[in-house]
């Protein structure tokens, strides 16, 4: 057998927080390889490009026991929006960003007055955000439906085109001397001396330090080492119409039912906003699920009754990952050497900040933007060692 390949760094997981992380470890001149097993569709090559900041009405409703730890993250968002527009800017290439602003939609005077309501407590949390009326409406989103009577506008959010920024963050890591192993699916990591050896389809790697930025795979990776971290794979559907004059300037979502929708640089208009796709087959593929399709489109014609003109061009499906509404981040407790990057709710947003702080972490920078103690897996407890 041949002796292991030994890094300093081993990033598990090649999504936007591994690459993140990887770049800013690379910048820092450290040795760094990103493992990824590509065949799992994650979130980063199935996201929407919605850069989300207020909270999501429907889930305050949902799970009000959460209410305090997403306003608790409220900063988060608004540094993670910001980061963006710091990368695009750092990379020099056009992702499409644009800081255009979100609209979070009402159709019944209930959920208006339930948004004033969280206006008001964003607006004393330090949010740029204001109700607007029909009247308001008009002016400065006329493509909305009459069934839409008001809206909470968040100035913080945006969007962006997900495929032009994955390949910029890849090229640049690639760039600033990090390295790529595709397909490569980390079966199994082990501590080996003072540092970790993982396994999987590939030779041995032994690295000195790992970083586990791999979405719905990490909880699976965590469990044997005796750490209890809930990743749960949530299968998403998305769809895209063909291109269209410019006709949507805001990241639109509803206050009650499951719908985003945004109109990328290129005119084609991009609708989710968590209808579910179903995990097919024994490699548990994302898969489309017809209703999704239906339901995703007849909601989108409904708040935006022009889309219902527009072909669709593309349906796909992809893995969220779910934990607690939060962030994993940070040193894994009790396991040297071994650190977590896993995001919290919007997860593409977080993805630069996530990835960022990570690096900080792992690299034992202590002046952080902010204090991720919160974030520790130590909240979930330990898992029984498997025999
Ligand atoms: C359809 C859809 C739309 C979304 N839209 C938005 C949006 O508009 N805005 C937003 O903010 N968020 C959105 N999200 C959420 C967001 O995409 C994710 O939260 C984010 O991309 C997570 O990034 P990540 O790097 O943590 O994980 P992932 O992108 O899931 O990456 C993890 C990577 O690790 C790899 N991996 C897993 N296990 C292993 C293993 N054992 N060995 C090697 N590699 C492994 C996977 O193959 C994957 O490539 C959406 C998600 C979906 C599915």
């Amino acid at each position: 057998m041949s002796p292991p390949r030994d890094v300093a760094v081993a990033v598990v997981g090649g999504g936007i927080v591994g690459l993140c992380a990887a770049l800013e470890l690379a910048r820092d001149g450290a040795e760094v390889l990103v493992l990824d097993d590509a065949a799992r569709l994650g979130g980063t090559t199935a996201n929407a490009g919605s850069l989300h900041v207020q909270m999501q009405s429907r889930f305050i409703r949902m799970y009000p026991e959460q209410v305090a730890g997403l306003e608790r993250s409220l900063p988060f968002y608004v540094a993670a929006a910001r980061r963006w527009a710091d990368l695009e800017r750092e990379l020099g290439t056009s992702f499409e960003l644009k800081a255009s602003g979100g609209l979070m939609v009402a159709e019944t005077p209930e959920s208006y007055e339930f948004l004033a309501r969280k206006c008001e407590r964003e607006r004393q949390l330090g949010l740029t955000v204001e109700m607007l009326g029909r009247t308001e409406l008009a002016r400065i989103a006329p493509y909305l439906g009459e069934a839409v009577i008001g809206a909470e506008f968040c100035a913080e959010e945006g969007k962006l085109n997900p495929l032009l920024a994955n390949q910029a963050v890849r090229r640049a890591l690639l760039a600033a001397g990090g390295a790529l192993l595709p397909e490569a699916r980390v079966e199994r990591i082990e501590q080996d001396g003072g540092a970790w050896r993982l396994h999987g389809g590939f030779d041995a790697i032994r690295a000195g330090r790992v970083l586990l930025a791999a979405g719905a795979g990490t909880g699976a990776l965590l469990a044997p080492l005796g750490l209890h971290v809930p990743t749960v794979a949530e299968p998403l559907h998305m769809n895209v119409t063909e291109a269209a004059a410019p006709l949507i300037h805001h990241l639109v979502q509803h206050a009650e039912r499951m719908i985003t929708l945004k109109q990328l640089s290129a005119g084609q208009v991009v609708i989710g906003g968590g209808w579910p796709a179903r995990l097919d087959g024994p490699q548990r593929h994302p898969t489309v699920e017809a209703s999704s399709l239906l339901g995703n489109l007849r909601l989108a014609s409904h708040i935006v009754p022009r889309l219902a003109r527009l072909r669709l061009i593309r349906s796909w499906a992809g893995v969220n990952t779910t934990v607690d509404g939060q962030c994993v981040l940070g040193a894994a407790p009790g396991l040297p050497g071994l650190f977590l990057a896993v995001p919290g709710d919007a997860g593409y947003t977080l993805g630069p900040l996530v990835g960022g702080l990570a690096a900080d972490a792992l690299q034992g920078r202590r002046d952080l933007a902010f204090d991720i103690s919160p974030f520790s897996a130590a909240r979930f407890g330990r898992a029984p060692v498997s025999a």
